[in-house]
């Protein structure tokens, strides 16, 4: 077994009397769960990197270079990724992630691939962040797209209309908040400029409560944003701390960590295969999305209307008094087709497994990010 580096003193300040793992997350609730492997000996750690059957713990005894392989048992949904909670055996040499806690929301890729890594993206995360560029036109139809995957995780999603500095006009900015508010119900819509820093401080005290991760295409100032919320270049953070990284057998390291502590409270995770969303399985995220078609549709007549060209649709009865705009609906079948492709192409055992594994607490994620929301708009 080999001693490793303890946190650094800004990781731990913040709460030097709580629980060392508090600042990556720590709570009552993940108290409760690992306290069976408390009683063995092992060591909760959040896992802020994995790569190639190896993963990189925070634990209470700090950073260790763990083994996945108790944990991954050729079962896809059991491999460990950044975000989750992991009990460490310290005794081992190499150390062994010996479980992992029951996951609380996650990003899953759906594939039809043989391959057993790269299909949960992060794990435990409360808050996803889309950031939406106001220096071009508008999509609504990829806000929705993102906001799909934001509801199937589990996470609250929260949109960030960026470079808000370039629509200098507050009347042209508030009609831009209400266009994306309307295309996103029950979504916190919220224009930041990292220029001027204005809404800044509203998205790190939302982001200090929990995981956060960001979501959106390249150029929608995602780096900008971790940035501004990391207070320095989260790449020279990240370089900072892998030099002081050691694994298993003594060795500095030189690996970059994918799941940071930001000083203002939270974490961020910031995972390649986040960056890249591409085909997934959103089909409850796509109700949620267009929640009012949803409670329009139990106006129809027909228990299975399609709201093509059914007597008594309440849909379409929507569309032609304008209530409904045609985009909306147009979006919402789009994405429904598209999913039902990427449902034919997907194994169905993994989707049972994932439906299994955390729809309940990806509901109990939420509830609680909800009465921590209810904290912050207090404060
Ligand atoms: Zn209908």
């Amino acid at each position: 077994m080999s001693s490793l580096s303890p946190h650094s003193s800004s990781e731990v300040s913040s709460a030097a009397s709580a629980h060392p793992l508090v600042p990556y997350g720590w709570d009552a609730g993940w108290e409760a769960e690992f306290a069976p492997y408390a009683a063995q000996g092992l060591l909760p750690g959040r896992v802020v990197r994995v790569d190639r059957g190896r993963c990189d713990v925070i634990t209470t005894a700090g950073p260790v270079r763990a083994d996945t392989e108790y944990v991954v048992p050729r079962d896809p949904m059991r491999v460990v990724c950044t975000g989750d909670w992991a009990a460490v055996d310290p005794s081992g040499d190499p150390q062994f992630a010996r479980a992992l806690l029951p996951r609380r929301t996650a990003f899953v890729r759906s594939t039809s691939s043989e391959r057993s890594e790269g299909q949960i993206l992060a794990a435990n995360v409360d808050h996803a962040i889309i950031a939406v560029s106001l220096a071009v036109e508008l999509d609504l139809g990829r806000i929705e797209r993102f906001l799909a995957l934001a509801w199937e995780s589990g996470a609250m999603p929260l949109i960030i209309l960026t470079k808000a500095d370039l629509v200098p006009d507050p009347t042209g900015l508030s009609y831009l908040v209400e266009d994306v508010e309307t295309t996103a119900p029950g979504v916190q819509v919220l224009p930041v400029s990292a220029a001027t820093g204005d809404g800044v401080d509203v998205l790190a005290a939302v982001v200090a409560g929990g995981t956060s991760v960001l979501l959106g295409v390249s150029g929608a100032g995602k780096s900008t944003l971790a940035n501004a919320l990391a207070g320095a270049d989260v790449m020279k953070v990240q370089a900072t701390r892998a030099t002081r990284d050691v694994d298993g057998k003594g060795r500095h390291t030189t690996t970059t960590r994918n799941l940071l502590v930001l000083p203002g409270g939270g974490v961020l995770i910031d995972t390649p295969g986040l960056r890249g969303v591409g085909l997934w399985d959103a089909s409850n995220g796509v109700s949620q999305v267009f929640s009012e078609i949803d409670t329009l549709a139990d106006g129809c007549r027909f228990h299975d209307c399609a709201h093509e060209t059914e007597p008594g649709c309440a849909v379409l009865a929507a569309l032609d008094d304008g209530s409904l705009p045609a985009r909306r609906l147009e979006s919402y079948r789009k994405l429904l087709r598209e999913n039902q492709r990427i449902l034919a192409r997907t194994d169905a055992r993994l989707r049972a497994e994932i439906r299994r594994d955390w729809k309940m607490k990806g509901a109990e994620g939420r509830a609680n990010m909800e009465a921590k929301r209810g904290k912050v708009r207090k404060a």
